[in-house]
């Protein structure tokens, strides 16, 4: 059966333009989000947490730097030393001048212990005799026997509200560098404390220091990363085993680490002063969840700009495809179907016919002397009867049958279920009102005749046959006169 038209390449052109289009806003769509992504990583590792910890640096130098200035002061105050040296005499003497180091400097405490008589001494007397079996003086053997010449340790301070106290233990020698005790300063670090939940809470990043063992010696209110407590070692931490064996040795720097999938920015900034790690850190739920929820509203608004436009393509294509399907096969002067649009339906009506073993029967039409007209009138007035004829044609018979300009002036009329003495009364009618019409061109008046060549489809017979049956009843017409129905039985 041959095709009106060749077979549509829509859905492979809707595909193209699917891929196109998808590619090309994933591709745009993810190119901003990684660049996004980028600005805001280095955003965070470049601006951003350098300044906090410069900032926190700068409260803990302000806090702690000058308490251990005070204690070292303390540690070679030659006054005291001659006061231990001289047997440790007069007790109000030493509480005067704890207290007024208390008081001058605006610290929590003052205290000298004795390693000679294992005396407490703090600002308002003796407080107690240290002892290597209690645990809470476990801080004095310590400090007496390690190399340094101080070192800073982080209470709760049981006499203070448990406040977070951070006491500067210094080395106290006599002038032959023998050991004779140790002195120093208490402070709280609230200063230090607020700020880090300051930051913590308004900036979305956890701030807390570690000592070189890895321990959690300095959070906010809230605690360290994870909810650990001061004392606890990182290595604890989920995330953060792998970070500390890259921190055996001072190490300033940036880190990347993932816990539980998250990615964390990290600052890690040593200070030498108390031999501690200030940690900085921020997980990327709360930096990137904004640009990774604009990627996917972006993307969402992609995947509806291009279901839209594919849409709106689709609609177009089909209209255009039936348009050119319509205009492929009709006949642009009568609007009647051409040949091709009639071979479509006649093979159809023909198949039916036969499985039905309904009657079908054929006129085919040619114009008398149409060539004469065209050569008198002109070739206008020629056409003005050509349409005025097919529409004459179209309204002589009924929805059903198919109607077809054959090629000039010649037409085909099939019609269904209809048996040969109803297709010649109808043949006859149309012979009838041509030769009785006239169709005004011009202000002047056209008449035309016709001859009709008639047949019936024979069982088994295919439409070329029929066709050909008719052509030769239509010749008969022309020779035996013109304008009139010849008919021609199998
Ligand atoms: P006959 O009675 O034997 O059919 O004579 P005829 O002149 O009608 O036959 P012929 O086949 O010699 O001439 C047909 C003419 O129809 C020739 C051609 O120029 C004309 N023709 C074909 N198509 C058109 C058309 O679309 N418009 C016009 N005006 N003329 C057409
Ligand atoms: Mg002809
Ligand atoms: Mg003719």
């Amino acid at each position: 059966m041959p095709q009106p038209f060749s077979p549509p390449r829509q859905w492979s052109l809707i595909a193209l333009l699917l891929v196109l289009l998808g590619c090309g806003f994933l591709a745009t769509s993810l190119a901003s989000y990684y660049t996004a992504l980028e600005s805001i990583r280095s955003g965070i590792i470049n601006t951003e947490l350098p300044l906090t910890s410069d900032n926190v640096y700068s409260e803990i130098q302000k806090d702690l730097v000058r308490p251990i200035l005070i204690s070292s002061m303390m540690s070679r105050d030659t006054y005291m030393r001659d006061w231990v040296l001289g047997g440790e005499q007069d007790v109000e003497q030493i509480t005067r001048y704890l207290r007024e180091v208390q008081e001058h400097y605006g610290t929590v405490t003052s205290f000298f212990v004795s390693d000679k008589s294992t005396t407490y001494y703090q600002a308002k007397g003796v407080l107690k005799q240290v002892n290597p079996s209690e645990p809470r003086d476990s801080w004095y053997f310590r400090v007496r026997d390690m190399q340094a010449p101080y070192e800073i340790s982080v209470d709760a301070d049981m006499a203070n509200q448990d406040r977070l106290t951070v006491f500067i233990n210094y080395k106290v020698f006599d002038y032959e560098k023998r050991f004779i005790g140790a002195t120093g300063v208490g402070l709280t670090v609230d200063a230090v404390v607020k700020l880090i939940d300051t930051y913590q809470e308004r900036y979305n990043r956890s701030v807390f220091f570690v000592d070189t063992d890895g321990r959690l010696v300095l959070t906010g209110a809230s605690g360290g990363p994870l909810g650990a407590k001061v004392g606890q070692s990182l290595s604890e931490l989920p995330g953060l085993e792998e970070l500390m064996a890259k921190l055996p040795h001072p190490q300033s720097g940036d880190f990347e680490y993932q816990e539980h999938g998250r990615e964390h920015f990290l600052n890690v900034r040593f200070i030498p002063e108390l031999n501690w790690y200030l940690f900085v850190d921020k997980h990327e739920n709360g930096a990137l969840a904004g640009i990774r929820k604009s990627l996917y509203v972006n993307l969402l608004i992609c995947l509806l700009v291009t279901v839209i436009v594919i849409s709106l393509v689709s609609v177009a294509l089909r209209r255009y495809q039936q348009r050119i399907t319509a205009l492929a096969t009709t006949d642009l002067l009568t609007e009647l179907p051409n040949r091709r649009g009639f071979n479509l339906l006649a093979n159809q009506a023909v198949q039916e016919a036969r499985r039905g073993h309904s009657p079908l029967c054929a006129l085919l039409l040619d114009l008398d002397n149409f060539k004469q007209l065209n050569d008198s009138q002109g070739h206008l007035a020629g056409d003005e009867v050509l349409r005025g004829f097919a529409a004459n044609l179209q309204s002589a018979v009924r929805q059903a049958d198919i109607i077809c300009r054959w090629g000039g002036e010649e037409f085909i009329l099939l019609l269904k279920d209809t048996p040969i003495e109803q297709a010649r009364e109808l043949g006859e009618k149309i012979r009838q009102q041509t030769e009785q019409s006239s169709f005004s061109y011009n202000g002047g008046e056209l008449r035309i005749t016709t001859s009709i060549g008639l047949t019936q489809l024979q069982p088994d017979e295919v439409l070329d046959q029929l066709i050909a049956r008719a052509d030769r009843a239509l010749y008969r017409a022309k020779q035996s006169g013109r304008n009139r129905l010849c008919e021609e039985t199998a």
